[in-house]
């Protein structure tokens, strides 16, 4: 065993185990295999995570594999959209492969069972099949059809292939056990008509192969070493082995079935299903809406790859599920952001400031730093005058010694600029206050190096100047569901437990050095959080999504 065997996860433990154990290095082989039926969610980030990081720590290639066997679910979208999503995150496949290839290779071997007394063709209904199944604790009973002949078998499924038989008339079992404790065993389904064009094969096919016969055998095509998958499919991993050993082999060892926990994140659903359904229910607004846990959705969220790729390794490869806390995967876009994003300022609920003392009709720049992280990221010049915006929260017009913010008779630092006084303010007919006055300090300006300008004040607030700034919208979201696991309770559906509140828009005030920044760029707003704009947005119609707060508020009040 390599000297590092503590710090790899069980995973990797049992390839060095193989490779100890003699197995060619040059033979390792690893794949991710999505079925086409939906966009990639943040479990699959996890799948393919630890494929791609075994190739690399192995180097070995990994393919990627789409399972399309189902051609009533599949599409070309989807197809596409996989693709992007695993580029996206940073990950290269060494092929491009479709379980649709080897459709000649799986009917050729579903030949040879049936050749061999191994497989025989139904005619049941699926109830009647059901029924004979049996119970986990009561063996199954017999098809009438399970001993017809070979002959009459092969030429069955042969007029099956050739589209003489109506869809859910016919299906091809392979006879294993009726009596099996494992369920799988009873006879599974290998084959069943589909009439369907498929989004590869066309109307070649009108039956296709099932999840359990289509899975090994693509595995052993490509010569698979390690084919790992989560933890629903361990009982599946004796049937995987039997349908192999059943075959003539080809020239190349057998793929190794081994599973791992799927990946679980609180206050959401990780299934294409029952994303699709959330679409369906115009609860969202598709695959890539900034809720969505998919990767597209938290791509336009503002998520990076980088991120993702952390929260996984973080949650790390377990052989127990578990549902991981969507807090860690916010630390883990706030760390990444806090190093990458330029620091701006933004007023998203804006009242007017108005600076008494400060000459009518002049401007200037005041310059401030784009990201105190990384120097190297520099600054800009951003403009100043009499008349700005703040936030409407950081003005109280009286408060305690604990404020420390805006108020009558008090200093504050405008970030990047000078030191103010509250003095006065103009309210509505309704009391609401429209305006508010102020006095600055002329010599107090931030990095002047004056005395004035190092006296400290308690508070700092940012603003933007009214007459440059830019109205943009801003969507600020809420978590999809009020429940932690809200697809965990027997008595109710998961669509039970949606948030209505999830999702605001406002409309905000920015500096206008945000007007042409391209969709998907990170930016913190200032004391605020980090935003992204979103795919729509352009320089006359700013958009901003909100990512994630400055700091984790969830605990607290339990919203975001
Ligand atoms: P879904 O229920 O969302 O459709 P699936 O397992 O049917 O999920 P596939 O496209 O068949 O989706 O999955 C491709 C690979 O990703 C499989 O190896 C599967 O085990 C893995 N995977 C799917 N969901 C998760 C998850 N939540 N955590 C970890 N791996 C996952
Ligand atoms: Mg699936």
């Amino acid at each position: 065993m390599s000297e590092h065997t503590e710090s790899l996860h069980f995973i990797e433990q049992i390839v060095e185990a193989d490779l100890d154990a003699g197995f060619s290095a040059g033979k390792l082989r690893f794949r991710f295999p999505p079925e086409p039926n939906g966009y990639l969610h943040i479990g699959h980030v996890k799948a393919i995570a630890l494929n791609f990081n075994l190739g690399q720590r192995f180097n070995a290639p990994v393919n990627l594999r789409f399972d399309d066997t189902n051609p009533a679910k599949e599409s070309i979208e989807y197809v596409n959209a996989i693709k992007s999503d695993i580029q996206w995150l940073g990950y290269q496949w060494a092929e491009e492969r479709y379980a649709s290839d080897y459709f000649d290779q799986l009917f050729a071997w579903a030949q040879e069972l049936i050749s061999k007394g191994l497989a025989y063709v139904d005619s049941q209904s699926s109830e009647d099949m059901a029924i004979q199944k049996g119970t986990p604790t009561q063996a199954g009973t017999n098809s009438p059809f399970r001993d017809t002949d070979s002959e009459t078998n092969m030429k069955l499924f042969q007029e099956m292939a050739d589209g003489k038989h109506e869809e859910g008339s016919l299906v091809l079992r392979a006879k294993i056990d009726m009596a099996s404790p494992n369920m799988l065993f009873r006879d599974p389904v290998i084959y069943r008509i589909l009439k369907k064009a498929h989004h590869r094969t066309g109307s070649t096919w009108c039956i296709y192969p099932m999840y359990d016969w289509t899975h090994g055998e693509s595995d052993y095509i490509e010569g698979i070493s390690h084919s790992l998958c989560t933890l629903e499919f361990k009982p599946h991993r004796d049937l995987y082995e039997w349908f192999l050993s059943n075959l003539t082999p080809l020239d190349h060892h057998y793929p190794k079935q081994r599973e791992f926990a799927r990946l679980n994140l609180s206050y959401t659903v990780t299934s294409k299903r029952k994303l699709a359904k959330l679409i369906e229910m115009n609860v969202v607004s598709g695959w890539d809406d900034p809720r969505m846990p998919t990767i597209s959705g938290l791509r336009r969220r503002g998520y990076t790859p980088q991120s993702l790729r952390n929260f996984v390794e973080t949650a790390g490869i377990s052989k127990r599920e578990n549902i991981i806390d969507a807090s860690l995967l916010e630390f883990c876009v706030r760390e990444d952001l806090n190093t990458k994003a330029s620091r701006v300022m933004a007023v998203l609920n804006p009242v007017k400031l108005v600076i008494i003392n400060y000459p009518e009709g002049a401007t200037e720049m005041l310059e401030a730093e784009n990201n105190p992280e990384d120097p190297s990221k520099g600054s800009r010049l951003m403009p100043f005058s009499k008349n700005l915006f703040i936030e409407r929260d950081d003005f109280k017009e009286e408060a305690n010694r604990k404020y420390f913010r805006l108020t009558l008779g008090k200093e504050v630092r405008l970030k990047n600029g000078y030191i103010i006084e509250g003095q006065s303010v103009i309210k509505d007919v309704e009391g609401t206050i429209t305006e508010i006055h102020c006095t600055y300090d002329p010599d107090s300006k931030s990095g002047s190096g004056s005395e004035a300008s190092q006296r400290k004040v308690k508070g700092t607030i940012h603003w933007v100047n009214q007459a440059t700034a830019v109205a943009a919208q801003v969507n600020l979201y809420d978590r999809l569901f009020s429940d932690e696991s809200p697809d965990r309770h027997k008595e109710q559906d998961f669509t039970d437990f949606i948030n209505e509140d999830s999702f605001k828009q406002i409309t905000a005030q920015v500096e206008p050095s945000l007007v042409n920044l391209t969709p998907g760029t990170n930016v913190q707003f200032q004391r605020l959080g980090y935003f992204v704009t979103d795919t729509d947005s352009t320089s006359d119609n700013l958009i901003f999504n909100k990512t994630v707060g400055l700091r984790d508020t969830w605990a607290k009040k339990g919203s975001n």
